[in-house]
């Protein structure tokens, strides 16, 4: 032992009539403030037993300011805004689509008011939370009616499993694909009670392959968009409309999962044609299922549209009661629904479509504007540039099509053997700002797509605060 005198903890008691912790009992509550404290000073016992800490280190001042650092921590919302500067607009993992401000004044309504959601104001009866978007449905797609779900998975499981359990699902090899998040579809046939019989070849399937597979135990026919990979070469693949008359011709119905599942062709917005639900419809597909929050650019949601009958029967099935959507989402969808009404105002009023279609020049200038703060902000070690880059839609639409876009290219002026660890640096410390801003390392540099930055003030606000560890 050193000559000097043991240290003691402060007590609880002692602590909590500190005037810093006083404060923080009003800001956070006493019992949050009592249970902060006593996770301290149990972390800190052996220490102070072991003589590792000075007596600066166990001052109320001290331990007060680590308890309400804690606290401040606890108290942040774990779900948390980012900037999206990775080049891909609807991506899974940051929320997919934005919602247009009709949508949000819709949610807000719905949050704070009762609703009609199953209650039908003309008659006063019950009513059915499918109708509250038939009518647009049947408007926009053609189709005679529509089901709702919580998402496109929802909707592939509950139409499967309504139209064809315990009998077989024919598919095209080529089509049996893994969406990701374990979404495989031989694996949502099996839960489904669909038992799957797979034909044709990966690259090459015909008319005849789906014809010799048809038999007395055959459920449906399901079709399924290559969403997220491409074949390309030597290929073959049976049209719609043939395929929905050789299924009719044996009386099975044709599924066909769209995946993204465009309302509109997206073309006329010079972006790369994707298959339209309403095309599928007047191809002779009897369901199409498709997802709320990709290219429609809405709620979390899946849709299940086509005929009347198979609707009705698919609304009965016991599963829809589990996978239903809820009020919020629905006041969504209905809000962005009624943007399609006019398409010529779509690609202003639908943030998912007016960020898709953002000029590329419009976007190289943003960035050789904001060059120099970037630069600024990162000083001697980093080169920074405006440059043009290519981003992609993502969510599993078009795979291989490139949006051209612009972005601020960060280079480490390093040796090549620390860029790694410069990359990974920054990439930390972007993540580190108050609003997490999430880029892309490729071609040993970091890219901001600046495709997806609207509030540039916000962005700008933050930069002089970016830490980046040497
Ligand atoms: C994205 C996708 C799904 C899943 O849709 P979610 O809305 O994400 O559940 C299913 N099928 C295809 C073809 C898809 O592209």
């Amino acid at each position: 032992m050193s000559a000097s005198v043991a240290l003691r903890l402060p007590s609880i008691d002692g602590l909590l009539r500190h005037p810093a912790c006083l404060l923080l009992a009003e800001r956070y509550g006493r019992e949050a403030l009592l249970a902060s404290l006593r996770l301290l000073l149990d972390e800190l016992r052996s220490s102070v037993l072991n003589g590792q800490l000075s007596a600066v280190e166990i001052s109320p001042e001290v331990l007060a300011g680590r308890v309400g650092e804690r606290l401040a921590q606890q108290q942040r919302s774990q779900i948390r805004r980012v900037f999206n500067l990775t080049g891909t607009v609807l991506h899974t993992n940051l929320g997919r689509a934005l919602l247009p401000e009709e949508a949000i004044e819709a949610v807000q309504m719905a949050a704070r008011y009762p609703l009609n959601l199953e209650f039908d104001l003309a008659s006063g009866k019950r009513g059915d939370r499918d109708d509250l978007i038939e009518g647009l449905i049947r408007e926009l797609t053609g189709a005679e009616a529509v089901t709702v779900v919580n998402n496109n998975a929802a909707a592939v499981l509950l139409t499967l499993n309504s139209l064809g359990a315990r009998k077989e699902g024919i598919i095209s090899r080529g089509e049996l694909i893994e969406i990701g998040g374990a979404f495989r579809i031989p694996d949502i046939m099996a839960r489904a009670g669909v038992r799957l019989h797979e034909v044709g070849t990966t690259n090459r399937t015909h008319a005849r392959d789906y014809e010799a597979a048809i038999s007395p135990r055959s459920g449906l026919i399901m079709r399924v968009h290559a969403s997220n990979y491409s074949i390309e070469g030597f290929t073959a693949r049976v049209a719609t409309a043939e395929l929905a008359e050789l299924a009719h011709r044996h009386g099975l119905p044709l599924l066909e999962d769209l995946g993204s599942g465009s309302l509109l062709d997206l073309t006329r917005w010079g972006l790369p044609a994707e298959p339209t639900v309403r095309q599928a419809l007047l191809d002779g597909a009897d369901i199409v299922t498709f997802s709320g929050d990709k290219l429609l650019g809405g709620p979390q949601a899946g849709l299940i549209v086509g005929s009347k009958a198979l609707i009705a029967k698919i609304k009965k099935n016991p599963l829809k009661r589990a996978l239903r959507v809820d009020k919020l989402t629905l006041a969504a969808l209905e809000a962005v629904l009624g943007l399609y009404r006019d398409p010529d105002r779509l690609a202003e009023r639908l943030p998912s479509l007016r960020l898709l279609t953002r000029a590329q020049s419009d976007i190289f200038a943003q960035a050789s504007r904001l060059q120099p703060a970037m630069a600024d902000a990162l000083g001697e070690v980093w080169s920074v540039a405006a440059v043009h880059s290519l981003g992609m839609i993502g969510s599993g639409s078009q795979p291989v099509a490139r949006l051209p876009s612009a972005a601020l290219c960060l280079r480490p002026q390093v040796s090549r053997r620390l860029r790694g660890r410069h990359l990974l640096n920054l990439e930390a410390a972007l993540r580190a700002l108050p609003i997490p801003v999430l880029g892309r390392i490729d071609d040993d540099a970091l890219w901001l797509d600046l495709r997806q930055l609207d509030d540039e003030p916000a962005w700008l606000a933050q930069l002089p605060q970016l830490q980046v560890a040497q």
